[in-house]
């Protein structure tokens, strides 16, 4: 199982490198990070995250697996929404963050071929946030405000801190944003 990268780390912050065409050892990789994700139970997982400076995604926001290679944003929405994120790289944080309600993006998939995607809600966010590790860049760069989450299992309902409550909530909507 590949092991999900930390921040701080040098990785992070490094500009992943675009490939010319998915070979064998970029699908094998794109296989082992979408296993990865999913035993963190995140809804997204880019190269840089296990150690890879190459421009390669996996997603899955509910609506089955995606994996991208050279993804890229083509068109922003202006709109700009605040959300709930967290990343599997900064476990124990989380923050609001804002991005653009709709994108569209290019990827090639694993057979070579590319296919357009617009997005919106989870998946536009989702999009975002990976694109992001691709360019080095985290969502506490981008954050507006971050706080520190709790790492209990269960969630008590009875905490007199209402943050606590407040990042509860969200993480149910943004679960994805927790597993990143
Ligand atoms: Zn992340």
């Amino acid at each position: 199982m590949l092991e999900i990268v930390k921040h701080p780390s040098d990785i992070l912050r490094r500009k992943a490198e675009p490939l010319r065409k998915p070979n064998l050892s970029a699908r094998r990789l794109l296989d082992d990070m979408a296993e990865a994700m999913y035993a963190a139970h995140g809804v997204g997982l880019a190269a840089n995250q296990v150690g890879v400076a190459r421009r390669l995604v996996v997603i899955d926001v509910g609506d089955g697996l995606l994996k991208l290679i050279n993804p890229e944003i083509v068109r922003r929405d202006e709109e700009i929404v605040e959300g709930v994120e967290g990343c599997l790289s900064i476990p124990g944080l989380q923050g609001k963050v804002p991005r653009h309600r709709r994108v569209q993006m290019r990827a090639m998939l694993p057979n070579g071929r590319v296919e357009w995607f617009d997005a919106e809600g989870l998946f536009a966010v989702a999009i975002q946030h990976e694109i992001d590790h691709l360019d080095g860049v985290l969502f506490i760069d981008r954050a507006t405000e971050v706080w520190e989450t709790t790492d209990e299992p269960e969630e008590d309902e009875s905490d007199e801190d209402s943050q606590g409550e407040a990042s509860a909530g969200g993480q149910r909507d943004t679960q994805a944003a927790e597993t990143r």
